[in-house]
């Protein structure tokens, strides 16, 4: 194994670890010495999804770097790993990510898998560990398949994907810790100003801030929402959620789809549960985060 080899993985392995170490005393600080927290409301509705979602996560057929060997096998050209080819690779990895993460909040069945981690009613590092299990591959494919399909080195996606995740789980840092301005990183990079945002049930947040490293997919694509001083965050998603229910958390989403479904007077009504965005309503009466938005608007 040469220095090139190692070197990023020791970096990815750093930073992993100081990942870990702030999120624990996150929660010992939280929890334990300041008493800001309840231990058990608090951490306990994520952590329990941590222990399933890091086991997938490890299994080689659902991994970023599984999927991304796959796709580099099939991909028709590829980039090099020169200096230069980086800054592209990153901008293909992040479009990927802004869909697969637009897909998440806008077609009802992907909502399903995705609103675990959007149930908590606070925001803290073990929040950004909370997924559904079947979200687990679900990324993958996005992260690991189609951007090696589309051409960036498998070494790349993993190197990217590593240093995405832990900025990505940074973004999570409770506001009774760390403070919510970050400078110049505001300009360009996520933060969690910008994350508290994405975790909101406020309508002027919803479904904003998809990606998890730069701002570049979401101020082009029309989904860039900063956090305003005007209007705090209320943590959480917009039905009525039993966070302390693990059932709930992870189940409630599919089983109110599945009512719908088997309600809807036809076919077409039925796709339109599937398929469309949440609240969406064969009568019309959409509840949907576009309309509220709408609403907010008038
Ligand atoms: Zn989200
Ligand atoms: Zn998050």
């Amino acid at each position: 194994m040469t220095m090139e080899d190692t070197q990023p993985g020791a970096i990815i392995g750093l930073g992993l670890s100081i990942m870990f170490l702030y999120g624990m005393l996150e929660m010992l600080w939280l929890a334990l010495i300041s008493k800001q927290v309840s231990f058990k409301h608090d951490f306990w509705q994520s952590a329990r999804n941590v222990v399933i979602v890091v086991s997938l996560s490890s299994i080689p057929l659902f991994s970023t770097a599984g999927f991304g060997l796959l796709g580099q096998e099939l991909a028709p050209l590829q980039l090099g790993m020169e200096w230069y080819y980086w800054p592209l690779g990153l901008l293909i990895y992040e479009f990927w990510y802004w869909v697969q993460h637009f897909l998440a909040h806008k077609v009802r069945l992907l909502w399903c898998l995705h609103s675990p981690h959007h149930a908590p009613d606070t925001i803290n590092m073990v929040v950004g560990y909370n997924h559904h299990m079947l979200e687990v591959p679900y990324m993958a494919f996005f992260m690991g398949f189609v951007p090696t399909l589309c051409g960036v080195p498998v070494e790349m996606v993993i190197v990217i994907n590593g240093f995405d995740m832990i900025w990505g789980s940074m973004l999570h840092a409770s506001p009774r810790v760390i403070k919510r301005r970050y400078g110049i990183l505001e300009y360009f990079m996520q933060t969690p100003s910008y994350h508290r945002a994405h975790h909101a049930k406020n309508p002027r947040y919803m479904d904003t801030n998809y990606n998890a490293t730069t701002l570049f997919w979401d101020w082009a694509l029309g989904t860039l929402q900063p956090l305003r001083d005007d209007e705090p965050v209320e943590y959480g998603i917009t039905r009525d959620v039993n966070v302390e229910s693990w059932r709930d958390v992870q189940f409630g989403e599919m089983s109110l789809l599945w009512q719908d479904i088997k309600n809807a007077p036809d076919l077409k009504s039925k796709l339109g549960y599937t398929f469309c965005p949440p609240g969406w309503s064969h009568v019309g009466d959409h509840k949907m985060a576009s309309t509220q938005k709408l609403a907010l608007e008038n």
